[in-house]
């Protein structure tokens, strides 16, 4: 019998996100640890089982995914919720499976299309797992529920 025991020097060599808690994490890891995917940034119903349609955020870019205004995105979308360590399990139901936030909120190795294990921030893409040409931009008049959908992704 043995243990396996890490040093405090081979823990620093691993990525930040391997060996520090969520609460130990700097605003920039934190917020680098999303891939970009824009699933969260699909409009969703329900209460109960949430459901997400394939429409995106009024704010929401559907040829790159990302948000076109991030920073002062509170200015058009009051209800955007900023994910953080304190907050992550309360609206985990609200994430796809493939979330980075969810992988280590469940302490699991980010996947190998994740940008920082890949090296590229266009490996989410690739791997067809983004809303990336995927999603619609938001319209209005818009029946969500003709837009509910049920990618293996999310
Ligand atoms: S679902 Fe997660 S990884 Fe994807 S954009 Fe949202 S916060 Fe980032
Ligand atoms: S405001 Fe931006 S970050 Fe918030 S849900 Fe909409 S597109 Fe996503």
């Amino acid at each position: 019998m043995f243990y396996f025991f890490k040093s405090k020097k081979q823990k620093t060599k691993q990525p930040f996100w391997e060996h520090k808690k969520l609460s130990q994490m700097t605003e920039q890891e934190w917020e680098s640890l999303c891939d970009r995917c824009g699933k969260c940034c699909l409009i969703k119903i329900g209460v109960w089982r949430i459901r997400f349609t394939n429409i995106g955020c009024p704010l929401l870019n559907v040829k790159t995914g990302l948000c076109s205004s991030y920073s002062n995105r509170w200015n058009t979308v009051p209800e955007c919720i900023k994910l953080t360590p304190k907050n992550l399990r309360k609206y985990a139901k609200y994430l796809p499976r493939t979330c980075a936030y969810l992988w280590i909120l469940k302490k699991r190795r980010l996947p190998p299309w994740h940008y920082l294990v890949s090296g590229s921030r266009q490996s989410v893409h690739q791997m067809g797992i983004s809303v990336k040409n995927r999603a619609e931009p938001f319209q209005q008049p818009v029946d969500l529920k003709e837009h509910v959908i049920s990618w293996s992704d999310l």
